[in-house]
């Protein structure tokens, strides 16, 4: 299906401008305008499809203050595809000829175009970071102040400490019988650099459970990135790369909830209807398949709980990372701050609108230091690192992982399962 004019006007005629999404919408909730709004949003497009209005930059202004965060796409009774919507403009709707961008967007731009797609780019990335992290030369650069900029000391505090990446080829070997059908495991572009203990805590988790797992080598980055930042051209490229990729795999499985909603957007690309048919997020297929008797160690703590939009207005699953870890003994979850909005973090705009990702994220970690809770789960690893490096400004020692890592933590040692 092309993008066309007609889709955006036939999206936003939708739109009954009942209002009802606006207490749901953080950007309208923090600017009480209408241009920030979803209804506003909608307008605006509607306006510049049917060419009563140009893009001028203060256009562009309203539509990209968008977190894209679709919590008015779960609030609309009239369930207007809003994000699509977005999307759509943001791909043909011209901008002004002499938009300029910040260094911060011309560098993050440079980075999906030359990295994202090059997974050996991103491993020589991922050996210089570990690099850096671990002869001491990140310190020296923090005590030096090499930082004058602050959006690198931003990127810099945002940094996890690395651990082994994640590779194909040790893999958990299960001795029972695969009482499960194959998946194969997305991993994603950065993940297995960056990530690598939530993606081998998924392999391990799903041979535990009897599925037989594969990492298919030419899969690529979801396109998540490059279809925020308005790089459609590298979004399409990677999607092709990937339908052919997992070609032949009927179950495709991701640990990551903004990739796997990205995924489940191929739908409306050509020849991806058949493919989003097959992704699956791995909290609700653990949740469905999980082995009679077996109970996780228990773990006597309080954790905070952050619902990534991904998980809740996209995949629809806000109850999958509560459920999965109610499994664990002695475990209680209370929610960080507002899990119906917004972290802020939202792919690449808590560095392009960093003002408005702090006040959202320190909404969330007003009421933290007075819980004393040192961990929190949260199934997008974004959001995590964003959480993390406001923690770390306030002073707050937290540790941040996915649910699935603090299970495959909680779970006796495996009888029947061996690394090879
Ligand atoms: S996607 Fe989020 S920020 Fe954007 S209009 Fe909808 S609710 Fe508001
Ligand atoms: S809830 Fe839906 S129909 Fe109502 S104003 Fe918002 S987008 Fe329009």
């Amino acid at each position: 299906m092309e993008a066309t004019l007609a889709e955006i006007a036939r999206n936003t005629e939708q739109c009954v401008k009942c209002g009802l999404c606006l207490p749901a919408c953080p950007t309208y909730q923090l600017s009480g305008s209408e241009a920030e709004s979803p209804r506003g949003r909608l307008a605006l497009m509607q306006g510049a499809a049917v060419g009563a209005l140009e893009g001028s930059p203060r256009f562009w202004q309203h539509l990209d203050s968008c977190l894209d965060c679709r919590a008015c796409e779960t609030a609309c009774p009239s369930k207007v595809p809003y994000s699509r919507t977005l999307e759509l403009s943001r791909r043909i709707l011209l901008r002004p000829a002499d938009e300029q961008k910040t260094p911060v967007g011309r560098l993050g731009n440079l980075a999906i175009r030359r990295l994202l797609p090059y997974p050996d780019r991103i491993r020589r990335i991922g050996q210089l970071l570990r690099f850096y992290q671990r002869s001491g030369l990140q310190r020296l650069a923090q005590t030096m102040g090499f930082f004058g900029i602050q959006s690198l000391r931003r990127l810099d505090a945002e940094l996890p400490r690395l651990s082994t990446p994640f590779r194909a080829g040790a893999k958990p070997v299960s001795h029972s019988p695969n009482s499960n059908p194959a998946v194969a495991l997305f991993t994603g572009c950065a993940a297995t650099e960056f990530d690598s203990d939530t993606l081998r805590a998924s392999e391990m988790l799903l041979t535990r459970f009897g599925f037989n797992v594969t990492l298919p080598p030419q899969q690529r980055c979801c396109g998540a990135l490059p279809r925020h930042s308005g790089n459609h051209t590298l979004a399409r490229d990677l999607l092709r790369q990937n339908l052919q990729a997992f070609a032949d795999d009927p179950l495709i499985v991701t640990s990551a909830t903004g990739c796997a909603a990205q995924l489940l957007d191929y739908r409306h690309e050509p020849g991806g209807d058949g493919f989003s048919d097959r992704v699956r997020d791995i909290q609700t297929l653990l949740l469905e398949s999980w082995p009679e008797g077996l109970v996780p160690q228990r773990l006597d703590r309080t954790i905070g709980l952050h619902l990534p939009c991904s998980q809740r207005n996209v995949l629809h699953t806000p109850d999958a990372s509560t459920q999965l870890l109610r499994r664990i003994p002695g475990l209680s979850l209370i929610p960080v701050g507002d899990n119906r909005f917004c972290c802020g973090a939202a792919g690449s705009y808590h560095l392009s609108h960093r003002s408005t990702a702090d006040e959202l994220v320190n909404a969330k970690l007003d009421n933290l230091s007075e819980t004393g809770i040192t961990m929190i789960v949260s199934a997008n690893y974004g959001c995590g690192l964003h959480l993390l490096r406001a923690a770390k400004e306030r002073g707050l020692d937290l540790q941040v992982l996915h649910p699935v890592t603090l299970l495959a933590r909680q779970l006796p040692a495996p009888t029947d399962l061996n690394y090879r």
